[in-house]
């Protein structure tokens, strides 16, 4: 029989969280395989790049050389043309240079003593005996490699988890992502554009990055991200008239947890395990906390030398305890998002805009954990009782949603 290389784990997808988790398995002493099929680790990117200080803190790197602009609010415009400008204070998120990011993260990896294999392909995997097999296909050249844990880390549309037949995301949000030059961008506030009818489902960006450069990106759940940049183009062509675009590239945000990511001798991690926030997409801070966990599940089974589902069930858990109450909030923002009109966004800015609140939104405001804004909201306005937590995860949930959208339809 022919004898193939055998690595404790062999990772799919040297994006963030595959990096990541291969670094810190790594350092623990196993050897790791990571395969990546791109050439060069962080291209092509489809990212815009917007992460909090908290997840290059996470990531354990130096910042100097990655951020391209440090961003303190967000100016949020309705299709009708009003606008709101919320934080302003506190630096809230950087802008970075994502490849960048990408690229430091696999060499922590690899000084960690994972093996990087760069335009290496996974192509098809088997269960063996106490372990699995995978087929790689190297610059056309097949191989096969053996492992006790194959962690998938191969993004939105994953090929470990159809092949472990764990189940994909509930949605999908087709995005566009484009560098581009664009006068008269605010230094440092990231614009956001909502509406039915320029992001069906989702929404448009703005994030200026300095010296009249900036990152436009669009989503929708629905068709073309494309046709939705057009659309918004032409519903503000004012503010696009001098856009001049220098590069576009695209990509799929996967939303809603799965109920498993993981079974016997495998795991899921990052987009591929649909760690993204539902309310803006965001995976990178995600991805790293589900890569932190699932390193620490996976190095716990790989002492005990028990990769059963079973043993490695603490993943799930550690990572439900960690963003469970974000990503059930997340659902219900989906839902109201999913039901609310274009002239209810309207509704919402005005809302939104009273002195007490916006103070409110700059200080606790949170990116990667929009929750924690709700306590000192409903303090601050006891109406807004119906979204505490308890009331989110104990209410019925289409009741909630109702409630806030009855809230929005009869706010002056
Ligand atoms: C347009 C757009 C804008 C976004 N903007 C932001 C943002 O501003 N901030 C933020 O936090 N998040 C953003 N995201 C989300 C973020 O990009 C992802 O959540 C993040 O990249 C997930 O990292 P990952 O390591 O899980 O997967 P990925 O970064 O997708 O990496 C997966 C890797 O696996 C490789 N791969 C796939 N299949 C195989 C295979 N069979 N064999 C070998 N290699 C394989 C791929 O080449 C890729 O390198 C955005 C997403 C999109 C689409």
């Amino acid at each position: 029989m022919q004898e193939h290389e055998r690595y404790d784990v062999v990772v799919v997808g040297a994006g963030p969280s595959g990096s990541a988790v291969s670094r810190w398995i790594a350092q623990e002493g196993f050897s790791v395989l990571l395969v990546e099929e791109d050439q060069r680790v962080g291209y092509p990117n489809h990212c815009a790049g917007l992460v909090t200080p908290r997840t290059l803190n996470l990531a354990g790197l130096e910042t100097d050389s990655l951020v391209q602009n440090e961003l303190r609010g967000a100016i949020i415009r309705s299709p009708s043309g009003r606008e709101l400008s919320i934080g302003g204070g506190k630096i809230h998120a950087l802008a970075i240079d994502r490849p960048r990011l990408d690229a430091k993260l696999a060499q922590e990896a690899e000084e960690a003593g994972a093996r990087l294999l760069l335009h290496t392909r996974a192509t098809n995997f088997e269960r063996q005996g106490d372990g699995v097999r995978i087929h790689l296909d190297n610059e056309r050249r097949d191989s096969v490699v053996e492992t006790r844990l194959l962690i998938g880390a191969d993004g939105a549309s994953s090929s470990v988890a159809r092949w472990a037949n764990l189940p994909g995301p509930r949605e999908v949000v087709r995005a566009l992502n484009a560098l581009v030059r664009l006068p008269n961008c605010a230094e440092d506030f990231v614009e956001v554009f909502v509406g039915r009818s320029l992001a069906p489902g989702w929404f448009a960006w703005i994030i200026p990055l300095g010296d009249g450069e900036a990152r436009l990106g669009t989503g929708t759940t629905q068709g073309s991200p494309a046709r939705c940049l057009n659309e918004l183009m032409a519903a503000f062509p004012r503010r696009f008239r001098k856009i001049e675009m220098l590069e576009v590239s695209g990509g799929l945000i996967p939303l809603g947890t799965p109920n498993k990511i993981h079974s016997d001798n495998v795991m899921l991690v990052g987009d591929a395990a649909c760690q993204v926030k539902l309310t803006s997409g965001g995976g990178v801070y995600t991805g790293l906390r589900g890569a932190r966990s699932c390193a620490q599940a996976a190095t716990h089974a790989l002492r005990n030398d028990d990769l059963t589902a079973e043993s490695l069930r603490c993943y799930h858990a550690s990572w439900l305890e960690q963003m469970g109450d974000e990503q059930e909030v997340g659902v219900l923002v989906r839902k109201v998002f999913a039901r609310i009109r274009d002239e209810d966004f309207d509704r919402g800015l005005r809302l939104l805009d009273n002195k007490t609140m916006l103070r409110i939104i700059s200080e606790y405001g949170d990116m990667d954990h929009p929750s924690r804004l709700l306590a000192p909201l409903i303090s601050a306005f006891p109406v807004l009782s119906i979204l505490s937590s308890l009331g989110v995860r104990l209410a019925n949930r289409d009741e909630w949603v109702k409630n806030v959208i009855g809230i929005l339809r009869t706010s002056r």
